[in-house]
């Protein structure tokens, strides 16, 4: 539509604001810009300012009323009354530039295929701010996985809150097996990968489909949130810690090689030093891939808010998070070392100072000296550190003499 990226917001005709609510911290710093960018709205009467992203709700009563200077309020993957409103002050039909748009569509997408979440975790705003699960039809998503194969991109990951209850709520009975299968027949993606997991209902259907479909990678990411059944019940989260375990087992009895992420919170309310350990003694069993950790905070008009205690104190939090931390980068490091000297397929997604990045089927970063990005190249594994690896591209010559290519074969389902 003409319109070309600057360096500052304050210089922009047109600013987007693409917002999370997950955190408090996430949101202050929207209301912070937004604050920021109102005073200055003198100078610049014509920007177009717009909110998108989990602050926007269904209704926009409140939030239009708190924020006078936003021009457009959208939710999550809404971009359409953005262009009108650019379309309105340009004079530009949005329709004829869609293509323009999408026409630089990167390597990898994400595909939201479930808005919201039914499960309401004591300490988790998505289901007040998203609303309760609303799942996309099968047809409609793989119509979206055609069209951005034609754009270009090769790998998609279906997102949701808790992608593994997609489908339940659809009138054709489906599940995210089903939808698995049906991205699948999609010709030009040629890898799919699927976010985020909840425990009680990563299915067995799911599971063997994981280990089935070629082109679904092997990585899961499957949040345990605390390794002790006192605060996993405080949560709300519906597993025990062996429950859990089981699980994981499961999954790797039945998906061989096939790496595990997750997400989990310390200093959550009442959680004493020996509970915590007990999230330690989780990290140090299961030897997860990549975890995501947070330092429990009270999010308002949660259960956890009206109901619990928020009394770790914040310097314990850190020392928690620390203490996470730590052990986790030695078991990375040990995890990545294993994989020295080893062949992965790698789909080439981008660069970043100069380098060339990719991941695995296994999600692990890998970085390259050269390719083509939008290629899935074979790499050899040079160096590793705890957070990626480095690598040099196999020749056809060293394929030639068999190089072992550490890609999981797919497996017949089971039963
Ligand atoms: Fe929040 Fe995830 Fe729990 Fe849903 S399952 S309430 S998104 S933490």
């Amino acid at each position: 539509m003409g319109l070309g990226p600057v360096s500052e917001p304050e210089a922009a005709d047109v600013v987007v604001l693409n917002s999370c609510v997950v955190r408090q911290s996430s949101e202050d710093k929207v209301v912070g810009m937004l604050s920021r960018l109102r005073s200055q709205n003198g100078d610049a009467p014509d920007r177009v300012l717009a909110l998108m992203g989990c602050m926007v709700g269904p209704n926009t009563t409140t939030l239009e009323k708190r924020f006078p200077q936003v021009d457009v309020f959208m939710r999550p993957q809404e971009y359409r009354p953005l262009l009108e409103i650019v379309g309105e002050r340009t004079g530009i039909d949005p329709e004829g530039c869609l293509g323009n748009l999408t026409a630089r569509a990167a390597v990898t997408a994400f595909v939201p295929i479930i808005h919201g979440c039914d499960k309401f975790c004591t300490f988790c705003i998505i289901p007040y701010r998203r609303g309760r699960e609303v799942s996309r039809s099968v047809s409609e998503l793989v119509h979206e996985a055609e069209m951005l194969g034609k754009r270009g991109v090769k790998e998609i990951t279906l997102l949701g809150q808790n992608v593994d209850s997609y489908g339940h709520d659809l009138e054709e009975r489906t599940d995210l097996a089903d939808l698995l299968e049906a991205v699948s027949e999609v010709h030009s993606i040629q890898r799919i990968r699927f976010l985020t997991s909840h425990p009680n209902d990563m299915s067995d259907r799911i599971i063997d489909r994981v280990a089935g479909l070629e082109k679904v990678c092997e990585h899961i990411n499957l949040p345990f949130q605390a390794g002790d059944d006192d605060v996993l019940s405080r949560m709300r989260r519906g597993y025990t810690s062996d429950e859990y375990r089981r699980l994981v087992d499961k999954i790797r009895e039945r998906v061989p090689g096939v790496s595990l992420s997750t997400d989990l919170i310390v200093g959550f309310c009442g959680e004493t030093d020996e509970q915590f350990e007990r999230t330690l003694d989780m990290l140090r069993d299961v030897r997860f891939d990549k975890v995501h950790s947070a330092a429990y905070s009270t999010r308002k008009g949660t259960i956890a808010d009206r109901k619990l205690e928020d009394d770790v104190p914040l310097a314990e939090k850190k020392a928690r998070l620390k203490a996470v931390d730590d052990l986790q980068a030695t078991i990375q490091t040990e995890t990545n070392r294993k994989l020295l000297d080893r062949t992965f397929d790698v789909l080439l997604e981008g660069t970043t100072r100069g380098k060339i990045h990719g991941r695995n089927r296994n999600d692990k970063l890998v970085y390259v000296n050269e390719g083509t990005i939008g290629e899935v190249v074979q790499v050899r594994i040079a160096e590793t550190s705890p957070w990626s690896l480095q690598g040099t591209l196999i020749s056809q010559a060293d394929r030639r003499n068999g190089a072992e290519v550490a890609t999981a074969q797919p497996q017949v389902p089971q039963a």
